[in-house]
């Protein structure tokens, strides 16, 4: 890793910004970003970053919001820039890097992650979707389910099953997939909010070219592991200004509401409201600790405590914003826009409270992150896995 301090990151962003101007066009500033090594600073020269330690990026993000840059990996392409950046510049070619990293920073492809099957979620290792190979292509039959942006994405993410011989983890592999691809029907799902954020998606015959494959044949299951882990991350990781994202869409109705309600409920209200907010600053400041130790490389399992915290809370909180509203909390917007809502900032109180009953199932349930930090990060005895060792077509299914 190159000697990158703290002062010289600073001086390069305020130099990109002055060059290219803090109102420049999305794509117009974070291609220059990218360009100038400060899109991830811990990512090798000349591939979106300098080789600098991985916290030095939190002095990128200060800097562009102090100049009103507003550009949020989170909002522009959330799976490409969380998921699928780290995955492709793991398991990827010099072509593929090429191809593909600096678009899914601009934006200009959004991507989409294709794991989940209607009966693999939470054991997406015994996924049944099949790849067949036909010389140096592979041609892919099977059904996604949950898979958010699919409607919006130019690239996805897909694991299938190239050796049902084999115990379930040990035959499945690995693609990107051209999401334009003849055979591909993209059926958009509708959730409680009124969103259709995420869809079912069919494979009919999809040919792949082989040069598509990321990591080895058969080895799937290591690169959805680097997926999964920085989702983790990406879905957990978030270190705002203090009192600001979900706590501040409370604080803000409790200054407003709180003032006028009776006794007792004010009091109770206010107990409830400031241990929120204090929750908020823990997992804030915890997250910013564990970034500031984060080393070059992908995560381990130690990110699943950030996914489980900030889900667990998110929700936490919207379910008091919704006593504070008290039976205004249940007028929502009529309309189904098939449409993917910007964020929370964006959206209604009480949308926002229908969308956070999602937090503890994407990305891996509660229940999945507990066994992960039990069994890989305190060393608890494992859950009981009574099929990892039978090849996965002697397996029951329904
Ligand atoms: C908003 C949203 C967006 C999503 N986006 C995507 C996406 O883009 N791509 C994608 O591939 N998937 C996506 N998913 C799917 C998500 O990853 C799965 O829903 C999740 O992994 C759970 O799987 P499941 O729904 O099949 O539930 P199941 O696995 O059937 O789980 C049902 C219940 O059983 C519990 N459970 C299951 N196994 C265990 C166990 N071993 N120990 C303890 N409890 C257990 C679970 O915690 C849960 O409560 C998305 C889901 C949501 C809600």
């Amino acid at each position: 890793m190159s000697s990158h301090g703290e002062q010289e990151i600073r001086e390069r962003t305020t130099t990109l910004i002055d060059q290219v101007g803090a109102d420049a066009g999305q794509v117009e500033f974070r291609s220059a970003q990218w360009d100038a090594g400060l899109a991830m600073v811990q990512y090798p020269e000349g591939k979106g970053g300098l080789e600098a330690p991985p916290k030095l990026q939190s002095v990128v993000q200060d800097e562009l919001r102090a100049a009103g840059v507003r550009y949020d990996s989170m909002v522009i392409n959330p799976i490409g820039i969380g998921m699928g950046l780290p995955t492709v510049l793991t398991y990827g070619s010099d072509e593929i890097h090429d191809k593909h990293l600096k678009r899914i920073f601009t934006g200009e492809d959004i991507w989409c992650q294709m794991f989940s099957e209607p009966s693999h979620g939470s054991d997406v290792a015994g996924l049944a979707s099949r790849a067949v190979r036909d010389g140096d292509e592979w041609i892919v039959n099977g059904q996604k389910v949950w898979t958010s942006l699919a409607h919006y994405s130019a690239y996805g993410m897909l694991l299938v099953r190239t050796d049902p011989d084999v115990p379930k983890h040990k035959g499945l592999s690995y693609f990107i997939v051209d999401m334009k691809s003849p055979g591909i029907e993209i059926r958009p799902l509708y959730q409680i909010t009124g969103d259709a954020e995420f869809n079912e998606v069919f494979f009919n015959d999809v040919r792949i070219p082989h040069e598509n494959l990321l990591g080895a044949v058969g080895d799937g299951w290591r690169v959805a592991t680097t997926t999964l882990m920085n989702e983790r991350v990406a879905l957990g990781g978030s270190s705002a200004p203090r009192g600001s994202g979900t706590i501040a869409a409370l604080t803000s109705l409790w200054n407003k509401r709180g003032p006028e309600l009776p006794e007792p409920q004010h009091s109770i209200m206010r107990d409830r409201v400031s241990r929120l907010w204090i929750e908020s600053e823990i997992l804030r400041l915890t997250t910013i600790r564990a970034r500031a130790n984060a080393t070059v490389g992908n995560p381990g399992p130690e990110g699943s405590v950030g996914k489980l915290a900030s889900a667990e809370l998110n929700q936490r909180i919207w379910n008091t914003t919704m006593d504070l509203l008290g039976p205004e909390g249940f007028l929502h917007e009529p309309g189904y826009p098939l449409d993917r809502s910007a964020g929370a900032s964006s959206m209604s109180l009480s949308k926002s409270f229908l969308r956070s009953q999602a937090n503890t199932i994407e990305g891996g349930t509660s229940d999945i992150m507990r066994n992960i930090l039990g069994e890989r990060v305190l060393g608890l005895p494992g859950d009981v896995r009574v099929d990892k060792a039978v090849p996965w077509n002697e397996i029951p299914s329904s």
